[in-house]
């Protein structure tokens, strides 16, 4: 049974002050019965991890206003180099030692806006797994490309240079992956239900075929795009779709906890 992932990407919003609001406002739902104690029971007994990636002048904040173990911290994105000459990078181990478990890998804004090629990606992933900081690593096609059919042939690319030199140990336990298709973000346009469970099933039949049965088994795989209240729940109902990587939603604390609520 895969542990189901909620992760609100809060790209480049929520300052340190409302980063703090925004932690305590779901501690104390989590404390509450407005659905927020049977959130909890699901994440203290392993069946849903949540996870929130401010911005990362907001990540001590985000932090400090953590009462209780339920609310794991990541990074949005990391530079592949432990230190040096790089003005306006951050290193894992910086992300590491404020907090963080996660980090975003590949985001679509990060590859489209800021050019990150597959190669720079890579490179990302590899440091990654050798910090201690976990990663989420985002693929997804283009509309261009999903019209013209090369779904597959542009997810199997950004994955197999992503993971080429990566272990099947690796891959099951350490490694998240997120299907966003480029057309679903910030777009109000979601992938069907079936739609999105195609593209998971081919990413997961991409690691059976490279890592074998174990590893693709135990691979969590999340969608993302445009996701909220209203579609979060038949998105994880489907049987190759692990949790949800959310944007715009996950701004509003009411919204990201009625994900939460469609997860149990
Ligand atoms: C995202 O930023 O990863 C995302 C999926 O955004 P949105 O939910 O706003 O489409």
């Amino acid at each position: 049974m895969r542990r189901k992932m909620i992760a609100g990407n809060w790209k480049m919003n929520n300052g340190p002050a409302a980063a703090e609001d925004f932690v305590s406002a779901l501690e104390e739902w989590f404390a509450s019965d407005r659905g927020g104690k049977r959130s909890a029971d699901a994440v203290s007994s392993g069946r849903i991890e949540i996870v929130l990636a401010p911005p990362f002048t907001s990540i001590a904040s985000a932090v400090a206003a953590r009462r209780t173990n339920l609310i794991d911290i990541a990074a949005q994105n990391a530079h592949h180099k432990r230190g040096g000459a790089f003005t306006g990078e951050v290193s894992l181990p910086m992300i590491e030692e404020s907090g963080c478990k996660y980090v975003i890998i590949g985001h679509s804004e990060r590859r489209h806006v800021f050019g990150e090629t597959d190669d720079a990606l890579e490179k990302k992933l590899i440091a990654t797994l050798e910090s201690g900081v976990l990663p989420i690593f985002c693929v997804g096609e283009t509309l261009d490309e999903r019209t013209s059919g090369s779904m597959e042939k542009v997810l199997s690319s950004q994955l197999t240079s992503a993971w080429s030199s990566l272990t099947s140990d690796v891959i099951g336990e350490m490694v998240v992956i997120a299907y966003e298709p480029v057309w679903a973000i910030g777009t109000g346009k979601t992938a069907s239900d079936s739609d999105a469970e195609d593209a998971c099933d081919f990413i997961r039949t991409l690691a059976y075929d490279k890592f074998g049965i174990a590893a693709s088994d135990s691979l969590r795989i999340l969608y993302g795009g445009s996701v909220k209240p209203e579609n979060s729940g038949a998105l994880l109902a489907q049987s190759d779709i692990d949790g949800l990587l959310i944007g715009g939603a996950s701004l509003d604390v009411e919204q990201f906890e009625k994900i939460i609520e469609s997860a149990l």
